[in-house]
Formats: C-alpha cells, structure tokens, sequence
C-alpha cells in the first residue's frame, strides 16, 4: 500500500463516507468540504474542488473500439492523461470499460513500475533540483496509483454483475425448461398478460383510445366498444 501523502488527513473507507462526513461538519465551516480518493486507498475531504468522477456512460461504441484498437504507445498517452484529470471524456469513459480495463490496469501498472524506478535511482541524489523533481514525479504516481485503485475496483464490479447476470440467465433457461418453453416464450407471455390486465384496470381509458385510433383511419368501431362507451355517455 502506498503511503498516505496527507497522513494527519481524516480518513474515510468510501466515497459515500466520506461525503457523509462532509454534510456533518458542513455546519461548522465556511468552505464546503469535498471527497477525493488519495494513492493511500482512502478517501479524505479538501477545500478544494477536486476532479469530477469520469461518467463511465459517456463512452461510444466508437470510443470503446477506438481505444481497443489503439497501438499501445498511444494507448498509454491517453492512460497518462486521463491520470491527470485530462482527455476527451468519451475516450476516459472507454477506459474504464471492461473491454479496455485489463490494458488500462497493465499501463498502469507499468507506468508505475517506471515512475518507482526512477525514483530508485535518484534516491542518492540529495540536490534541491533532485528533491523537487522527486516530488513532481511521488505526486505522478500516486495520480497513476489512485486509477489503478479506480481500475481494480470497476473490475470488481463488473465481475459481480456478469456472475450475477450468468446466473439469471441460468434460472430462466431452468425455469423455462420446466414449463416446456424457451424464455422467449415465458416472456411474451408475460407481457401479454400484462397488456390484458392494463386493459382491465383501464378499460374506458383503453377504449377511447380506441375510438380515436379508429376514427383516424376511417372505420367502424366493434359493436361491443361502442356500447360500452355509450353506456357510459363517453360517444
Ligand atoms: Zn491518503
């Protein structure tokens, strides 16, 4: 785990948390305070206006596969970007989709690898010139190192829903087998149960519908419809 760059900061295990936190000391200070996600794996809050959470469903079909076909050296570019809170928001959203986060976690993951190595060999160096770049480059990975975290968290995520899914589609199949039906079947059924029910609980409603949709094209309505609705003084 990398170490906390704000260690005397309150620490909070999620977002909601930590916004939670927030809202309750809101009442007691002028500036409002707001959750950002810190390299050390916790949330903690700041005065400032921290970057907005990339809208995962802001990603085009185009953008996914435009990213998915990307050579890796530019593929990395827009890894090292979006860390910085930079890019093309449709291209940021692809990056986090599953088809692109295996490649999003291994440039991350050597990015990181690059920036420690760095920060290896200059370690001896003990110049202002030396320190100051140390810390521009402590600050780039802990950047790379709060995706990584985003990363490994959607793919999470991700993997409880495809199993969840799997396993919906498991029970139907068994479900369907059992009536003697595909679920294709179970569900048009369904809906055409639906329909008459609607029907039932709306039936005037459905009827003057009816009328109109008749009336457009032309033609007579069914002796039934109309004496329901000259029973209730509708035509
Ligand atoms: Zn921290």
């Amino acid at each position: 785990m990398t170490a906390c760059p704000n260690p005397t900061k309150s620490r909070y295990a999620t977002r909601e948390a930590a916004e939670t936190a927030a809202r309750r000391v809101a009442l007691r200070i002028e500036a409002p305070l707001r959750p950002y996600e810190c390299a050390c794996t916790w949330w903690h809050l700041t005065k400032n206006l921290p970057e907005r959470p990339v809208d995962v469903s802001a990603a085009t079909r185009h953008d996914i596969e435009f990213l998915n076909v990307l050579p890796d050296i530019d593929f990395r570019e827009v890894v090292v970007r979006d860390a910085d809170g930079q890019g093309d928001p449709g291209q940021r959203a692809a990056l986090r989709h599953h088809r692109n986060q295996v490649r999003w976690k291994k440039q991350l993951g050597q990015l990181i690898a690059d920036v420690e190595e760095q920060l290896k060999d200059r370690r001896g160096d003990k110049s202002l010139a030396s320190h100051d770049w140390a810390k521009r480059a402590t600050g780039y990975r802990d950047s790379l190192i709060v995706r990584l975290n985003e990363c490994k968290r959607l793919r999470a995520a991700d993997h409880a829903q495809a199993i969840v899914n799997q396993e919906h589609r498991r029970r139907d199949a068994e479900i369907a087998a059992a009536a003697g039906a595909t679920v294709k079947e179970l569900r048009a059924a369904a809906g055409e149960i639906a329909v008459q029910r609607l029907i039932a609980a709306h039936g005037p409603e459905f009827d003057d519908y009816l009328a109109e949709e008749y009336a457009v094209l032309g033609i007579s309505l069914p002796a039934r419809v109309e004496r329901h609705r000259r029973e209730r003084g509708a035509a």
